[in-house]
């Protein structure tokens, strides 16, 4: 056991995001795709920031303004991207911190290039086509088109950076050939009407990189935004099928207590009515099993089916907001109070075990 850390804590391995940083960014370079490294999924900590900078990540990414804001201002050099379109209050913030945004609203990019003006400034923006999944951007073509024509020659103070597009979100659509061409398509009328090329065409998130990987990536998508396979690097695998040796996936390490170990009937007694959150779960009889009682819940990590037990012979059997019941019957080991048990995380609960205060951080 451990005894310099309070508990529950997360373990970030700073070398495997660094060697995750740095394999994808030199996949996506052989094909000269940059890659913005998306630091929401993290709360943006700046240690992480820090490797995922010096494995060649382009520009630093995150949907909340403020966590960009805060990395600036600790002396982050590299170009930030807003990837939520901004919201009417943080237009004054946006101009004056960050360097592009992501955006879909005529109305919004105007208002940016007023507030431009007022400080005197430039800022750069990809505008967003929707190709379907039915998230951000403009959904007809023409429109679409019309529009990026429209901020070229009349909104001085904006750049026309480029063109994206976000899939596997909302809708759930996969990344193919297909629809990536067809923004590569608009991306090449818009460079005929304004008579330059855009700097960059952004394909995507980490669910884009089955494409590299299988080389089915249209030539012109030179830029792609990735969070998730640079912090934990489970889906591809998990979801896609893609096992890439390459990435590591046990980069972020939760760690809790054990506070109780009973053996206990797995069957409540008494009338089954809802649960602490108001639901209505399945329980299993197993009969009497030996279980503890972890100092962690779902107001840290909100989903239990989210964590994966890393100790052979542990099994989540449920939470509540304070408190994780593991299944220990089956555990060679012999648990004491105040032993630690380690478990991996999928995204969602690396999102909100980053960002609760009630769980400690440290970096190995
Ligand atoms: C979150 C987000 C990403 C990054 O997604 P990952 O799956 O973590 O790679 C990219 N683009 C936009 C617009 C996003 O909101």
């Amino acid at each position: 056991m451990n005894c310099a850390h309070t508990y529950p804590a997360l373990e970030i391995n700073l070398d495997k995001i660094y060697a995750n940083t740095k394999y994808i960014v030199n996949l996506c370079k052989d094909l000269d795709i940059s890659i913005a490294g998306v630091v929401k999924g993290v709360n943006a900590q700046s240690e992480v920031v820090e490797k995922m900078v010096d494995g060649g990540c382009e520009y630093i990414a995150s949907s909340r303004i403020n966590q960009l804001i805060q990395l600036k201002a600790n002396g982050m050099n590299k170009d930030t991207m807003l990837i939520r379109m901004p919201m009417m209050g943080e237009i004054e913030k946006l101009v004056g911190n960050v360097d592009i945004s992501l955006n879909s609203e005529l109305e919004t990019i105007i208002k940016i290039n007023q507030e431009c003006k007022k400080q005197n400034k430039q800022h750069k923006v990809v505008l967003m086509f929707d190709l379907g999944d039915l998230r951000e951007g403009i959904f007809d073509q023409k429109e679409f088109i019309e529009t990026a024509i429209y901020i070229e020659n009349n909104l001085k103070n904006i750049k026309l950076y480029g063109v994206g597009t976000n899939l596997s979100c909302y809708g759930s659509i996969k990344p193919s050939y297909e629809n990536l061409e067809k923004l590569c398509n608009v991306a090449i009328e818009i460079e005929k009407n304004i008579k330059r090329e855009l700097d960059i065409v952004s394909g995507g998130a980490t669910t884009t990189l089955p494409l590299i990987l299988d080389n089915k990536i249209p030539k012109k998508i030179n830029n792609l935004r990735v969070g998730e396979a640079i912090l934990v690097g489970r889906d591809l695998e998990d979801y896609w099928g893609y096992d890439i040796k390459e990435i590591h996936k046990d980069t972020i390490t939760l760690k809790a207590e054990i506070i109780e170990i009973k053996e206990k009937p797995s069957y409540p007694i008494g009338e089954m009515f809802i649960d602490a959150f108001g639901n209505k779960p399945q329980y299993e009889d197993r009969g009497i099993r030996k279980r503890a009682i972890l100092g962690i819940g779902k107001q840290d990590f909100v989903f239990h089916d989210t964590l994966i037990p890393l100790d052979e012979g542990v099994e989540i059997v449920g939470s509540s907001s304070d408190h994780l019941i593991i299944d220990i019957q089956n555990s060679a080991q012999e648990f004491k109070i105040g032993d630690i048990i380690n478990f991996g995380v999928f995204y969602p609960s690396m999102l909100y075990l980053t960002s609760s205060t009630y769980v400690d951080k440290y970096y190995i």
